[in-house]
């Protein structure tokens, strides 16, 4: 071995997906991201996401776990955690005593939502008032073409879904923005204190009802439309969970269609790549699979559909149930203690553009494969549970024996941010975990963008771990 060679054997270099493609993985990747861009644009609510989810499951020949009365390997089983979450599982071979495999992700993401009582009428205009969810830069979600989703629940107990303006034909909305001409002393404003978020306000219409009885019109006509439509009220707005979201449909970024835009990619560019990988596990495996979509990740994890819930430990004790005959805390705790995670979330592409926030050195790369991470957090690591060396030792041998193309990367640049995700949570159930995921361009802007073979790679990682996590 000469000097070039040994260079070459005792550094390490990520390679970049170019200089292993050929024509079969351009491929496979591009075919995986047409699926993967339908998904996106069929589910932009966490609601919309697990409804979907829930019908592709059921398609792919899985059973709701509370419709059986015993489990044995090779059954496929889903759980609905409140419509917003979904964990779907492959019973194993091996003794669930001896621990299970989860890929687990988020399906909510930044968005607007409505105030619960969010209908005025000013300037003779109909407007309604929002309050953001989730982090975002908010500039960017001005003057931009939005759709209204969600539902509204009525005291009789039914409830009404909304999708508008996501159709040819339909009409969007709009929040207005100011105009360059009249800017000069916004634009003397720094960013965080330049928009008003409480003045976010949808054009919701414009056109009059009723004679001069009536104060405001176009709030009249406004309402008249929703209860002919809806049949609600006013009052109904406040049991409603409406989110206006960017409207239209994920697309093919760059001439050569090397990548995917498109809103809620962070988590969804996960939540997908996990679903699919298990959808596509061709045997039986050896150990259970579960790949577990949650809601609440961008405001904390918190709540009864967040990953803070207890919602998992309760499947998995009803699964063990199911399986063995019995359940409790102890026999629990064994099961959490023994079990493994990749938390799939997103990270940050290195962007050229802005090089002043990343550490060129430990960043990921647009096109380097699935992106590991061994810690998030800020500061000092703050908020982060820290993959252990051993885990992350494990995982990459995974990764290396099954052609996963792979990279490491921080957030970026110590002191300048940070971020976390669901992985603190995991890890204080007993179970290892690491953050693996896709990285982005524009994480949280309302055009989210990823290179298709990291979200090909990304889906590939998944599948490996489910299949050779020995
Ligand atoms: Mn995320
Ligand atoms: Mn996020």
């Amino acid at each position: 071995m000469n000097d070039k060679e040994l260079f070459e054997k005792l550094s390490y270099t990520v390679k970049h997906v170019n200089t292993v493609l050929d024509e079969a993985l351009k491929a496979a990747a591009f075919e995986y991201c047409e699926g993967y861009k339908d998904y996106i644009t069929k589910a932009k609510t966490e609601r919309e996401a697990v409804t979907l989810t829930e019908k592709i499951a059921q398609e792919n020949g899985f059973t709701a776990l509370c419709d059986m009365s015993v489990l044995k390997p090779g059954d496929k089983v889903y759980s609905i955690n409140g419509g917003k979450g979904i964990m779907l599982a492959i019973i194993g071979k091996e003794d669930i005593l001896e621990g299970v495999n989860i890929v687990g992700a988020h399906l909510d993401a930044p968005r607007l939502d409505l105030k619960p009582r969010p209908l005025f009428e000013d300037s003779d205009m109909a407007w309604l008032k929002t309050q953001y969810y989730g982090g975002i830069r908010k500039y960017q979600w001005l003057a931009l073409p939005l759709a209204m989703h969600g539902v509204i629940c009525k005291t009789d107990g039914t409830s009404v879904d909304i999708c508008i303006g996501e159709e040819a034909g339909e009409p969007v909305f709009t929040i207005t923005d100011l105009l360059p001409h009249l800017a000069q002393e916004q634009s003397q404003k720094t960013l965080s204190n330049a928009f008003n978020a409480d003045n976010f306000h949808i054009l919701m219409g414009g056109l009059p009802k009723g004679d001069d009885e009536i104060k405001e019109k176009v709030k009249f006509n406004v309402l008249s439309m929703l209860y002919e439509k809806y049949g609600i009220t006013e009052e109904d707005f406040t049991s409603a969970e409406i989110e206006f979201v960017p409207a239209g449909a994920a697309r093919d970024v760059g001439l050569d269609r090397a990548l995917v835009g498109g809103y809620a990619q962070d988590d969804r560019v996960c939540s997908y790549a996990a679903l699919k990988a298990l959808l596509d596990m061709q045997q039986v495996p050896e150990k259970t699979a579960i790949c577990l979509l949650v809601d609440k990740e961008e405001i904390g994890s918190m709540g009864r559909t967040g990953m803070k819930s207890r919602f998992f430990e309760l499947q998995l004790g009803d699964i063990t149930a199911k399986l063995i005959g019995g359940c409790n805390i102890d026999i629990l705790n064994k099961i959490l203690f023994a079990s493994e995670c990749l938390s799939a979330d997103v990270g940050a592409a290195y962007d050229p553009q802005y090089p002043e926030v990343f550490d060129r050195r430990n960043s990921a790369f647009a096109g380097k494969g699935v992106l590991l991470c061994k810690y998030t957090g800020g500061r000092g690591k703050s908020g982060s549970s820290d993959a252990s060396a051993e885990f992350t030792a494990k995982v990459r041998r995974i990764f290396n024996e099954n052609d996963v193309l792979w990279q490491n990367g921080e957030l970026g640049k110590v002191d300048v941010g940070g971020g976390g995700t669901i992985a603190q949570y995991v890890a204080n159930l007993g179970i290892n975990v690491i953050d693996c995921g896709t990285a982005l361009f524009c994480m949280h802007a309302p055009f989210e963008v990823a290179n298709k073979f990291d979200c090909y790679m990304t889906y590939k990682a998944y599948k490996a771990f489910f299949e050779n996590a020995k």
